[in-house]
């Protein structure tokens, strides 16, 4: 059967965004455009990061240690493209000072770089007032939409739940019908042996 409209489709993919993290040798730098970070344990399983969902997890039941990690959207000032930033819960620690001093992270400059050239290795970030006298920032993107499609479960089942190390935590509870994300996301990450989240 053939199907005309005068409206166009919902984009499935509409809140989709590249997933970016620290590169291992230059530094990467952008203006965040989320008010606050956004978290959630995570575990390294079967080749790709994975949320971890505390009441039906494959990973935990295999008992793979989980790392903590942010997620923000980053506005690149020359590309204007924004990407779906990651960082672990140690180098979120100068976005929670500055979110202190100045009640969000929207505007803030912020600088991401690793100690050497691997690409596991610690990553410092530095936070600073972005100049927006003559920048327009986009709107910020929807940050649980973005993950919710790199990690293909269902947008609805996500919520936020009460605040774990000084920003909101995520619940997720996956579908078991999704179990096994058909796409892969985070090949460069490596698994964590540290199950606490205090290792970049
Ligand atoms: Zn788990």
């Amino acid at each position: 059967m053939l199907n005309f409209s005068s409206e166009s489709p919902e984009d499935p993919n509409e809140h989709s965004l590249p997933l970016v993290r620290c590169p291992a040798i230059k530094s990467i730098s952008g203006i965040i455009l989320n008010k606050d970070l956004l978290g959630t344990n995570t575990h390294y399983y079967h080749g790709r990061t994975i949320p971890c969902d505390d009441q039906t997890c494959p990973a935990c039941d295999d008992g793979l240690p989980w790392r903590w990690h942010f997620y923000l959207g980053l506005w690149g000032q020359n590309s204007h493209r924004t990407c779906l930033f990651e960082m672990t819960a140690k180098a979120a620690d100068p976005l929670k000072t500055y979110r202190k001093a100045y009640g969000t992270l929207r505007g803030c400059h912020l600088t991401a770089k690793r100690v050497n050239s691997s690409p596991n290795s610690r990553v410092i970030q530095q936070a600073t007032q972005a100049d927006l006298q003559k920048i327009t920032l986009p709107a910020p993107p929807d940050v649980l939409g973005a993950l919710s499609i790199i990690w293909n479960i269902e947008r609805p089942s996500i919520s936020v739940e009460g605040i774990v190390k000084d920003a909101p935590k995520l619940h997720v509870q996956q579908d078991p019908e999704l179990a096994e994300p058909s796409f892969p996301s985070n090949r460069n990450t490596l698994p964590s042996r540290n199950p606490n989240g205090n290792v970049s």
